[in-house]
C-alpha cells in the first residue's frame, strides 16, 4: 500500500484514469504509482514510457496476468 506523510499534497479524485487497467508493454498514460491487480506490487511508471514486461517474482496461476492500475496520479500543472 502506498504511504504518505503529508495529506495536503494528495486529493481524492474520481478521474476515469483510476479505473483503467494496463498491461505490460502498454504506454503509461499518466505518470504516477501503479499497483498490480494480481499481486499488489506497486511501481512508479512515467508517461510516455511503457509498463515493465514482467516482475522480478513470477505470478502464480491464481494471480493471473500482470494488470496495472493507477493508484496515485502525479499532476504536472501548477
Ligand atoms: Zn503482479
Amino acid at each position: 500500500m502506498a504511504l504518505y506523510k503529508t495529506i495536503r499534497y494528495l486529493s481524492p479524485s474520481n478521474d476515469a484514469a483510476f479505473d483503467q487497467i494496463h498491461h505490460p508493454g502498454n504506454v503509461t498514460p499518466h505518470s504516477g504509482i501503479y499497483r498490480c491487480e494480481g499481486c499488489g506490487l506497486e511501481i512508479v511508471s512515467e508517461h510516455p514510457k511503457v509498463f515493465p514486461p514482467q516482475h522480478a517474482k513470477a505470478h502464480t496461476s491464481a494471480q493471473g496476468a500482470i494488470r496495472w492500475q493507477l493508484i496515485v496520479y502525479a499532476v504536472h500543472q501548477t
